[in-house]
């Protein structure tokens, strides 16, 4: 990485102890499902806080729609949804990880749904099943049709808030993961945090699970709420930690691309029940492109849809769901948006464009959530388990922060219950009151910055140049452009999370264009029009590290599965 993203291990300047203390045995970073399943487990072993840095209500977890892929039915097995994961991962998924993930699934539903989660059942009281692309087999349980994100929100949120020894702080922003030195291999010992009332707090913590989500925001287009802006992933670097597949970022195919509808999500599910793309002519273009049609893998889709959209010269294409009966029953939460912009899908068809869904790699982890800096463990979107290999299968990400929450807050209540100097760091044990962190940054003598420009022209520029296909001359130019803006963007000290949240971006913007360019294929939802196809040298997962001047190549197996150092 260039020297500009290496030189500050802080966002701001502070002495810990010139500021209030707060102390648990375990912090927790993140409350959608990944955040508030690690608390639940975490709680039994000792006190936790869970933070927030918005409302719960807008996490990626609240918004997710399609459903939770669970192996239920007495006609699928764990053998398909497991080669379904790997064929949609493109030779990149760890296999372990994915046995792990998939025959844990209904232990971990079934948890939820005794602490009151409401599936969706038939007539006869059977819970429903639907299939999305990439599965071949019904295997995704739903919740209020496209709601379930928002059910499991609510669920978790119940039982975190009924549990005792968890404290909930929302709107309570980290900053920055500490370490006792800047030095890596520093064990983690919690969070520098601010919050509007309080301001800044150092909360001490024994063991600390990072459960951010993902980057979403990167992009001009997305479907993903405000705050997925890579803070964990920004964090999680400078304190030392490895970033693991950075150029695989997914992109949805169909939101809807009106002024003002936040390029909301018109779930795959619709196109399951028939949704065909037509183009400015009226054809279905997609018949032309892939055996399946409009059910073709995502990526697939998303592309053919941009290049129909270069074609015709305009903006977007239309999705037709007139012949899709009882619409608003199946899809309440879209027909009731739709509603809202006037739009009636039995009557006018929906314009729909591709944007960025879900961030693929993240902070490379161990089989049960372990990093490789003592003391951190992560899980969610913001993890990097090697699960998803190359690209995400549908549905299969709840999951994920279900199976890791509760993992990694497992392996972290051993690390605590371990005997100091065995696999429990010394410091873990003491209320790290004996230590003190200096952080010494001198302002920027550069001047004002307008912020919001900032922000705007880096999803523009990632959406243009490392978006849905890319070439290594438009990705220089980006890291060059990108680098440049950092000089004078990095150096500045802000005092509230919008200038956070945008050098979080800015710096984690250029890994994934680094990685991007580092990766001279094409595999999964990473496209290289100048690199077509798989290449086998590419068969490893870049790993990316601070202090390091490129990506390290580690072995997918045994090499991805050792000891994390
Ligand atoms: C529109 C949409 C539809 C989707 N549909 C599905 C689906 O049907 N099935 C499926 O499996 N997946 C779906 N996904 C993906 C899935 O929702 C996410 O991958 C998953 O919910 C991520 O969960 P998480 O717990 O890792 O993070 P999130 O749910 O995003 O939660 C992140 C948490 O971290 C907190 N946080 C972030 N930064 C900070 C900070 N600096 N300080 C303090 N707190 C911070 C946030 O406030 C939040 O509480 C969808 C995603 C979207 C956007």
């Amino acid at each position: 990485m260039d020297e500009v993203f290496e030189q500050r291990r802080y966002l701001i300047p502070f002495r810990s102890n010139l500021l209030p203390q707060i102390f648990t045995d375990t912090l927790v970073i993140g409350a959608g499902v990944a955040g508030m399943r690690a608390a639940l487990t975490a709680s039994e072993q000792g006190d936790v806080i869970l933070l927030s840095k918005g409302d719960l209500k807008n996490t990626n977890t609240a918004w997710a729609q399609g459903g939770i892929a669970v192996v239920t039915a007495k006609t699928d097995t764990f053998e398909s949804h497991i080669e379904d994961t790997l064929e949609a991962g493109a030779g990149l998924c760890e296999r372990e990880v994915v046995r792990r993930v998939v025959e844990a699934a209904p232990g971990r539903m079934q948890e939820l749904i005794d602490w009151g989660m409401m599936l969706d059942h038939d007539a006869a009281g059977q819970v429903m099943v639907g299939r999305e692309g990439g599965h071949a087999a019904a295997r995704i349980l739903h919740a209020g049709g496209d709601a379930t994100g928002r059910e499991m929100q609510r669920c978790l949120t119940a039982k975190v808030r009924a549990t005792q020894g968890i404290r909930l702080f929302e709107n309570c922003f980290a900053l920055d993961l500490i370490t006792p030195s800047p030095v890596r291999g520093a064990p983690v010992m919690g969070a520098i945090t601010h919050h509007p009332k309080f301001g800044l707090q150092m909360i001490w913590a024994k063991s600390t699970i990072l459960a951010s989500g993902g980057a979403g925001v990167l992009y001009r287009e997305t479907t993903n709420p405000p705050l997925a802006t890579a803070d964990g992933l920004a964090m999680a670097y400078r304190a030392g930690a490895t970033l693991a597949d950075m150029s695989f970022i997914q992109f949805h195919p169909t939101t809807l691309y009106l002024a003002g509808a936040s390029r909301a999500l018109i779930t795959e599910a619709v196109r399951g029940q028939g949704g065909h793309l037509l183009d400015d002519s009226g054809r279905r273009f997609m018949l032309e492109v892939h055996p399946l049609a409009e059910l073709a893998p995502r990526d697939i889709v998303s592309r053919a849809i941009i290049r129909q959209i270069a074609k015709q010269g305009g903006q977007h294409v239309w999705l037709d769901c007139r012949h899709i009966g009882d619409f608003g029953e199946k899809f309440p939460e879209i027909a009731s948006l739709l509603k809202r912009f006037d739009l009636n899908p039995a009557e006018d068809l929906i314009p729909v464009h591709p944007a960025a869904h879900y961030t693929v790699g993240g902070v490379r982890t161990d089989m049960d959530g372990r990093t490789d800096v003592p003391g951190l463990y992560a899980a969610g979107e913001v993890a990097c388990t090697g699960l998803h290999g190359a690209n995400r299968l549908a549905s299969n990400s709840l999951l994920e922060g279900l199976v890791f929450g509760h993992a990694a807050a497992v392996a972290s209540a051993e690390m605590l219950a371990a005997p100091p100097g065995m696999t429990r760091p010394q410091w873990s044990g003491g209320r790290a009151g004996n230590v003190s962190i200096i952080s010494d940054i001198r302002p920027s003598d550069r001047g004002e910055l307008d912020l919001s420009d900032v922000r705007s022209s880096l999803r523009s520029a990632m959406w243009k140049n490392v978006g849905i296909e890319r070439t290594g001359a438009k990705l220089s130019g980006v890291i060059e452009m990108l680098d440049f803006w950092a000089r004078y963007t990095l150096d500045k000290i802000f005092d509230e999370p919008q200038g956070w949240e945008t050098q979080n971006l800015l710096f984690v913007g250029a890994l994934v264009a680094r990685s991007a360019m580092w990766r001279e294929e094409s595999r999964g939802c990473h496209d290289r029009t100048d690199f077509p196809g798989q290449r086998a040298e590419f068969d490893v997962h870049d790993c990316w590290r601070r202090g390091d001047s490129t990506a390290r190549r580690v072995e997918k197996g045994e090499a991805w599965r050792a000891a994390l150092v």
